[in-house]
């Protein structure tokens, strides 16, 4: 199925994708599809971007999980377009989302560590969309996206924040709580007070599946078998035990993974309702629905847990799903794409030409094989100290170059007969190795100067070693 070009778009030449299995066709036919027909009738499309901070693609049922941890996010991959290959930029939440919002790599925008901001001449897609006549709303679940010092809410008329903390009052001690219904109940308000008749551009955050652990009952009846080990679900006790160079065991592991499905599949439920009353509300129809993350997560495939601290797959794969006005139904794009390339893709799927430079491209349209990048990693242990911005990668097609920045160390993984990263290839390969390593080189030194600002004070301090960021030391 192919969408009928925009009025006043120019022809693209759509990314070769592969169809879904029968099955999904249908789906798709009653899906975003029907938004083709009547585009020339049509007023400008709404935006919803939904971050879900910490979701790895491969716990989702559209990426091939067995486990039925995402019936709404399934469905709506099935009535769009979704990206099978997608790189963020960085491993952790702050760079990766001030990329998501600019369409910039965080060597462009800045943003490298919690001791940067968004600079004022970085132009965000809010501002982008404001600018041409779109109103502008935000609800963000964590410190990193909604502080005010790191300026991510630069375009957002109304930038709303739930607190990703608060009392467990089974146990008295403060915890990562998961918040989304709150996130979705601010936003509808937000929605509902909008002028009816002007599109909006929503850009929502959630923290739920981002350690701490703590699914309802429901979710853990679900999917979450017995355990009788140690392990809490706290991101305080994950990072002790990541920080001491902790083995967990096969069944620690199981476990946390059912967990991390228990609490996808909880605020899966949660889209499912937003979108359900997005429908009744007349507003799903002609809206572009946009849904990715920041990272994902490690469950000791390279010995790590949490995030922030490698380039792997496990923590550089996110997933990427689109569905609305121009969005090919029922399509998969193999080829690897970046997070970078969100902004620039939404901007030409809503008709706003824009002047500024940006490191994405337009994921339909025509496209030359390109290099992909991640750097700006968080708290690498380095002679006794918490240090940042060690390692970085380049990905060329299926090749992938990570570099230790402190070492020198290069590793090269061919990902299409490597997936798990196991076997380092830089020595079986030099001439490749050196190639990559000399693009990557020149990447990392046109860097801009970061905007810097103090440190977070101590409240903020507190509330990122709960979140797993500060080490579990004082450094
Ligand atoms: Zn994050």
């Amino acid at each position: 199925m192919r969408p009928a070009a925009r009025k006043g778009a120019p022809a693209r030449n759509r990314i070769v994708t592969t169809r879904l299995a029968a099955g999904l066709v249908l789906g798709a036919l009653l899906g975003c599809s029907e938004h083709a027909d009547d585009a020339q009738a049509r007023p400008r499309p709404n935006v919803v971007l939904i971050s879900i901070d910490t979701l790895r693609p491969d716990h989702l049922g559209c990426y091939g999980h067995v486990r039925e941890t995402s019936p709404a996010l399934d469905r709506l991959a099935a009535q769009g377009t979704r990206f099978a290959d997608v790189s963020s930029t960085s491993p952790w939440t702050l760079p990766a989302h001030a990329t998501m919002l600019t369409g910039m790599y965080p060597g462009s925008h800045g943003v490298r560590d919690q001791v940067h901001r968004l600079p004022d001449d970085a132009v965000t897609l809010a501002e982008e969309l404001r600018g041409a006549g779109w109103r502008t709303a935000a609800v963000v679940n964590s410190y990193y996206v909604g502080a005010p010092s790191f300026r991510l809410g630069q375009g957002f008329e109304h930038f709303d924040g739930v607190p990703e903390m608060a009392d467990d009052p089974a146990t008295g001690q403060r915890r990562i709580v998961n918040s989304g219904d709150e996130v979705v109940r601010k936003a509808r308000g937000r929605l509902t007070q909008l002028p009816a008749g002007e599109p909006f551009f929503l850009f929502l955050h959630f923290y739920d599946v981002h350690t701490d652990l703590t699914p309802k009952a429901h979710y853990r009846e679900l999917l979450v078998g017995d355990y009788s080990g140690a392990l809490d679900g706290s991101t305080a006790q994950l990072a002790a035990l990541r920080d001491r160079g902790e083995r967990l065991g096969a069944d620690d592991l199981r476990w946390l993974r059912e967990m991390y499905d228990a609490e996808i599949r909880q605020l899966d439920d949660v889209l499912a309702g937003f979108f359900e009353w997005m429908r009744a509300e007349g507003l799903f129809e002609n809206t572009l629905v946009v849904v990715t993350s920041d990272h994902g997560e490690e469950y000791h495939e390279h010995g790590g847990l949490l995030h922030g601290r490698t380039q792997y797959q496990e923590v550089l794969a996110v997933p990427l799903i689109l569905c609305g006005p121009g969005v090919p139904a029922d399509h998969i794009v193999e080829a690897p794409v970046s997070l970078v390339d969100v902004v620039p893709t939404v901007l030409a799927l809503v008709d706003v030409d824009s002047s500024t430079p940006r490191d994405g491209i337009d994921l339909f349209a025509a496209s030359q094989p390109r290099a992909l990048f991640s750097e700006a990693n968080h708290n690498v242990r380095a002679a006794g100290k918490l240090v940042s911005d060690t390692n970085c990668m380049i990905r060329v097609g299926d090749d992938k170059l990570v570099l230790d920045r402190r070492t020198d160390a290069v590793e090269l993984y061919d990902l299409a007969n490597d997936p798990s990263e196991q076997v380092d290839r830089s020595a079986a390969d030099v001439a490749r190795t050196e190639e990559l390593l000399a693009r990557l080189r020149a990447f990392l030194g046109a860097a801009r100067a970061p905007d810097t600002i103090a440190a977070p004070g101590a409240d903020a301090a507190k509330t990122l070693q709960a979140a797993g960021y500060a080490g579990s030391d004082d450094e």
